[in-house]
């Protein structure tokens, strides 16, 4: 797919691993949380399904930047997860219509960071980048787990967990998870995915 930006996209991932995967049948609509009413995203033009898929992903990075500004903050955030990957299967559905000679003009509006992001994590596996900051990971079955090194989280108990392969990591404790991206955000505070992309290549050695 050629749509939306890799934050989107590892936002939807974590889903496959840890305890989120509760995602579907976790639907309960928070009160700070959009409802759609009875439209679809089909309905939606897609500069609105960006839109909506944008105001769902900052829906997320609230709520896991100040959960207790939430009133039901883990529904919330598995309700907002869900309304996103089903934004983002809608705007997969067009992406690939886009070649066709009757297709709208595509809006542009998420510059494409994905090839570079692809090559990054391949480069700089989670493990790498936390052992590079002094985490200690040690390993548990086919895991790794350390300490939560996230802001915000004073973990007794080893309960960050990185999975196999090292390219997706979670925390059982503060319920935050994703890949080296967004653990780089959460660390150093950058809000930008372009800066953190930039950051990452040059200290992967990726060009
Ligand atoms: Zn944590």
């Amino acid at each position: 797919m050629n749509v939306l930006s890799q934050t989107i996209d590892d936002y939807t991932r974590p889903q496959a691993h840890g305890p989120a995967s509760s995602l579907h049948n976790t639907i309960t609509p928070a009160p700070a949380t959009k409802l759609l009413g009875n439209r679809t995203y089909r309905d939606y033009s897609t500069a609105s399904l960006l839109g909506e898929a944008e105001a769902w992903l900052w829906d997320l990075t609230e709520i896991d930047a100040d959960p207790s500004s939430w009133s039901f903050p883990k529904e919330s955030r598995a309700y907002a997860k869900w309304r996103l990957t089903e934004a983002i299967t809608e705007l997969e559905r067009r992406d690939s219509l886009r070649s066709s000679s009757t297709a709208p003009r595509w809006p542009a509006r998420f510059p494409d960071h994905r090839p570079k992001a692809a090559t990054i994590k391949d480069a700089l596996t989670v493990a790498d980048y936390l052992t590079r900051r002094g985490v200690n990971l040690e390993r548990a079955g086919d895991r790794l787990k350390a300490r939560c090194p996230l802001p915000g989280h004073d973990d007794a108990t080893p309960s960050f967990v990185v999975y196999p392969g090292e390219r997706g990591w979670y925390c059982f404790g503060c319920h935050r998870g994703g890949d080296v991206f967004n653990l780089d955000m959460f660390l150093s505070g950058e809000a930008d995915f372009g800066a953190t992309v930039t950051a990452l290549a040059a200290e992967a050695g990726v060009v």
